[in-house]
């Protein structure tokens, strides 16, 4: 019914990259602008107006050429001193670690099984165990298991107990796909990229920063010179950056946010993303699947399906590709055991639809 398996290149349901609308792809072959002009600045400032009405927040979010690892990597260096504690339930919570520990910053690593939630609880532990520490690291979307951490209310536990600690968020598969009020949570850096829910291409990081990591900023030696926040501050000021910006990709950037925030509504955009994911759930259940992620915790954005059935996920792509569509194996060590299927960014109800439709026929063929 979509004309999918006359593309070149399947439609995508794997956790990113996203699907991209036409509209949005359409906007980077627009005529080459200069970076030092008031066209740069008018549609810079447009995109800082967007982004904080998203965030929902009055501080600032930071635009990198980069992907958001450089956002994860740009929090160690503006924000700690030296010492961190990262929460680990997964690859990607994994990896910020390895940042931490890559900036050579002094890192106490808590972990959890995958599939399992970063608590409140957890932390409250860990900061009376192990603190005082600069910052905590916590992923809200852990994509490789599938599993939504509640952010909001692990923010507040360390307010509590202990406010002078920074609280920064990975939100690189949920940002856009559900609700982040990232000044209402009491956030410090909550970092996304643009490949994700979003559903722009891949090379853009964004960040939303608050006041007091600035203070902090100006007295940490070694925050290096490409991801430096004062640095960014001060073009940021300007409705610029200190090196030349990814023009084609802001362009399809404030075309997607334009219809993200005033075509679909965010309200709507998030309440279709947890619709779409309790559609991929029950489908899985009454298949006779698992659900990996821990009940109660479960990804708005990816659903990682238990493979308890034992099928041929390989095979399963392979006719999925045949139709023009394609999903995820599982992540590292869950390859096979489980696989992910994403519902993030522009994807339908009737899309959604048919792809589920289509793995029932993989499974009575
Ligand atoms: N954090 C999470 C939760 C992710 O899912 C990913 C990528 O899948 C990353 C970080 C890394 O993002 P990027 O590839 O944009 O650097």
């Amino acid at each position: 019914p979509f004309g999918w398996s006359k593309r070149p290149y399947p439609r995508l349901f794997i956790p990113g990259p996203t699907e991209v609308r036409p509209e949005v792809l359409q906007a980077q072959a627009e005529l080459m602008i200069g970076h030092r002009t008031k066209d740069l600045e008018d549609l810079f400032a447009a995109i800082q107006a967007q982004l904080r009405r998203l965030y929902e927040t009055k501080y600032r979010v930071f635009v990198t050429a980069s992907s958001g690892m450089g956002q994860q990597e740009a929090a160690i260096r503006n924000g700690v001193r030296d010492h961190v504690i990262c929460f680990v339930n997964g690859a990607f919570s994994k990896r910020w670690s390895e940042v931490a520990a890559g900036c050579g910053k002094r890192v106490t690593r808590v972990d959890v099984e995958w599939g399992q939630a970063i608590t409140p609880d957890l932390v409250a532990d860990a900061l009376r165990t192990h603190g005082p520490a600069d910052a905590i690291t916590v992923v809200h979307n852990e994509t490789s298991t599938g599993v939504l951490s509640p952010v909001g209310e692990i923010a507040a536990v360390v307010r509590e107990i202990a406010p002078d600690t920074f609280i920064f968020v990975d939100a690189v598969s949920s940002f856009a796909g559900t609700r982040i009020p990232f000044d209402e949570w009491g956030l410090d850096v909550c970092l996304t990229s643009s490949q994700k829910a979003l559903a722009c291409p891949p090379g853009l990081a964004l960040a939303a920063v608050s006041d007091r990591v600035l203070e902090r900023a100006k007295t940490i030696e070694g925050r290096g010179w490409y991801f430096d926040y004062l640095l960014l501050e001060k073009y940021l000021q300007r409705n610029t950056t200190p090196s030349t910006p990814a023009i084609s990709l802001l362009r399809a950037l404030h075309v997607q946010l334009t219809y993200i925030l005033d075509e679909e509504g965010p309200a709507n955009r998030y309440a279709r993303h947890a619709e779409l994911a309790e559609m991929t759930r029950e489908w899985a259940l009454s298949r006779g699947f698992g659900l990996f992620a821990a009940e109660g915790y479960r990804s708005p954005t990816v659903t990682t399906v238990a493979n308890t059935r034992g099928i041929d996920v390989g095979a399963l792509n392979t006719f999925l590709k045949s139709r023009g569509m394609v999903i995820s194996n599982g992540y590292g060590d869950l390859k096979n055991k489980t696989f992910r299927i994403a519902h993030m960014g522009d994807t339908t109800r009737e899309e959604m639809q048919y792809l589920l439709e289509t793995i029932d026929e993989f499974l009575g063929g």
